[in-house]
């Protein structure tokens, strides 16, 4: 896909027939608030075309038909040891090889990460927060990378500092991941580069992965509504992003892989996969054994702030860590009835906004009453949906909004 971040769309820099090497530049854009897309295999493009995208409905997308002899791409952990000197590399080293790799928040946020290393003397960042908590069911593969690429992992949080001149950093995984929290203490103790890092384990909630509840965990700062962190001078980068990072600034390899998790009770074999982007759900769904006979639901993401899809073409995209493959028992079919002001949704949301106004506001096509509201500062987290007793679709008519708002702007594609 041509749009898997925030900002700037990019543009195709390969032709149909083209054939392409694996880790080459086909899309690009030139504003500052992008990331360029690199081929993830070696292969002949097929199609420049509008393909389905797991948010935005439809968008443009290089269809690359893979070679048949295409050699797969394997994890590098070995690659990287526990005598890393990040003072090796200067900031504008860091921010160029990042921005180069296309590396976007793989958390879910696709913001791109280039710009949030971006030092600026003005407004420093002084508390860097590593994000290690995947709070949705079904989700584990930042767990395993935890656990697997650990060395990799804090070599780009030294990098992340280094690019930040930030020493002050946390690492934060849930406390029921206490062989993760182990892994880290272990290499930290190992790792002189990583000496000054403070592994946390917080408590084991949802939404705990949000970086406002993050931040609010272990610093007790609040970012005010409709900010972003950097305003109280807090990076939050996901492990996922931190190990893409030390891939990129070591090796000059762009992001064109991550590990997903294919899991349900819908999937015969869930696990978690090593993919590269772009790879179709089908596929995926087909490397997990297939789907069990009660499949209802195909969510790319987890069950509380995923999106379902339709089309099993739909591409695994940089900010995809789940299919989650739900059953008919999972799904409780019920019926939309009036909003009785109860105001359990805002009670629930945990970024104190008010869902039932933002979503009646988006309903009704009033988008500038919406981000009056704060539409904006949603996290999409799905706890109002959650809890309201008359199944209004709040986070689906808030999702929607920002898009129709995205859209707007140019940020999005029609
Ligand atoms: S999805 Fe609902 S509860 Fe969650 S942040 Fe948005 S408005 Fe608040
Ligand atoms: S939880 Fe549902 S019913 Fe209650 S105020 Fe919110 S939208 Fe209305």
């Amino acid at each position: 896909m041509l749009s898997q971040h925030i900002g700037a769309i990019c543009k195709p820099v390969v032709n149909k027939r083209d054939h392409i090497a694996a880790g080459q530049l086909i899309g690009n854009a030139e504003a500052f608030v992008s990331a360029p897309v690199h081929s993830p295999v070696n292969g002949t493009v097929k199609d420049i075309a509008l393909q389905s995208h797991p948010v935005l409905g439809r968008a443009e997308a290089i269809i690359i038909e893979s070679d048949e002899d295409n050699p797969p791409k394997q994890p590098c952990p070995d690659k990287f040891s526990t005598d890393f000197d990040p003072s090796r590399f200067l900031p504008e080293q860091i921010f160029d090889a990042v921005r180069k790799a296309g590396i976007v928040g793989m958390g879910g946020a696709g913001f791109p990460t280039s710009v949030k290393i971006k030092l600026n003397p003005e407004s420093p960042i002084n508390t860097i927060i590593i994000n290690g908590c995947e709070c949705e069911p079904f989700i584990t593969c930042d767990y395993r990378i935890m656990l697997e690429w650990t060395v990799q992992i804090l070599t780009g949080v030294s990098l992340i500092g280094r690019a930040l001149n930030c020493g002050n950093i946390y690492i934060a995984v849930e406390d029921n991941k206490p062989d993760a929290v182990a892994a880290f203490e272990q290499a930290i103790r190992k790792m002189p580069s990583a000496s000054s890092m403070k592994v946390v384990a917080v408590k084991t909630k949802y939404p705990q992965g949000g970086e406002r509840q993050l931040i609010k965990s272990i610093i007790n700062k609040d970012v005010p509504t409709g900010g972003i962190p950097p305003m109280i001078n807090v990076l939050v980068a996901n492990v996922a992003t931190a190990a893409a990072i030390a891939e990129a600034v070591l090796l000059d390899n762009p992001l064109t892989h991550r590990v997903v998790t294919v899991s349900g009770g819908g999937i015969k074999n869930p696990g978690n996969f090593y993919a590269p982007i772009g790879t179709s759900a089908s596929h995926l769904i087909e490397l997990a054994g297939g789907l069990n006979d009660n499949a209802v639901k195909i969510i790319l993401g987890g069950p509380m702030m995923g999106f379902s899809i339709a089309d099993l073409s739909t591409p695994l995209t940089k900010t995809g860590g789940a299919i989650t493959v739900l059953t008919d028992k999972d799904i409780v079919k019920r019926k939309e009835t009036p909003c009785i002001r109860c105001g359990r949704c805002v009670e629930a949301c945990p970024v104190n906004l008010n869902p039932t106004r933002i979503a009646h506001a988006v309903k009704h096509n009033l988008l500038d009453a919406a981000q009056e509201y704060y539409m904006s500062a949603c996290i999409e987290c799905g706890c109002c949906s959650y809890i309201c007793p008359a199944d209004i679709e709040l986070s689906g008519f808030i999702k929607t909004g920002k898009i129709l708002v995205a859209r707007q702007k140019k940020l999005m594609p029609k």
